[in-house]
């Protein structure tokens, strides 16, 4: 199965994508994961990438591009593979349509308001659990750390940086009969049945 998961940041994605990932045996492919991997490691690539991310500004399509296509020549993804993050500009899209036959592309569509709370309330484990301290507060001595992008200025350019360019990936989809709108403002199971329900219907 080949699948996108879009929305917004904050949206839950990186979440149900874990969860898509599990059901479907397909690897879960994160951009920002693997950017932010880099970061961390202090490549070459990480030192760049994170001058984009620290202002909430997407990379160049050339960096990302040359990323997922190294990506997708692992073993895992012959059978397919989940992309979160990705596309995120219509060049992307029109690349990825050259090497790849999508089934389907989730949007998890949520209100502002609600993903700003869960973008400054989001901490992260150091396993990669994600918790949040207005809904799902991390246990006590649980060690958490925050994302640098997650703080409310950056925020703010994130969802116009996003609102700018889901329009025109919205529409190229909906071109291809493969787009499938989600309620993402619900609690975590609903969603997650509600996406199951169009995927197993493929
Ligand atoms: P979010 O959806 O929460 O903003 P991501 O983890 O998907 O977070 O991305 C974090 C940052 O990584 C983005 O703000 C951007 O700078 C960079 N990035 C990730 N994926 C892409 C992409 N496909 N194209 C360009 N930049 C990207």
């Amino acid at each position: 199965m080949k699948i996108i998961m879009m929305g917004a940041p904050g949206a839950g994605k990186g979440t149900h994508a874990k969860e898509i990932s599990k059901k479907y045996c397909i690897p879960h492919i994160s951009t920002g994961d693997i950017l932010r991997e880099e970061v961390q490691k202090n490549t070459d690539l990480g030192k760049t990438a994170k001058s984009y991310m620290d202002i909430g500004k997407l990379l160049p399509d050339d960096i990302i591009i040359k990323i997922v296509k190294k990506r997708l020549q692992k073993d895992d993804c012959k059978k397919g593979y989940l992309f979160d993050g990705f596309p995120r500009t219509i060049r992307q899209a029109e690349l990825l349509d050259t090497i790849s036959d999508l089934e389907a592309v989730i949007y998890l569509k949520c209100q502002d308001d609600l993903i700003i709370k869960r973008l400054t309330g989001r901490r992260i484990s150091r396993d990669g659990k994600i918790y949040n301290i207005y809904f799902d507060p991390p246990p006590p001595g649980v060690d958490v750390y925050q994302r640098d992008d997650d703080n409310e200025e950056i925020i703010k350019e994130r969802l116009k940086v996003f609102y700018d360019t889901f329009t025109p990936l919205m529409d190229f989809y909906k071109k291809k009969n493969i787009f499938f709108e989600v309620n993402g403002d619900g609690g975590r199971e609903v969603v997650l049945e509600n996406i199951f329900k169009i995927l197993d219907g493929i």
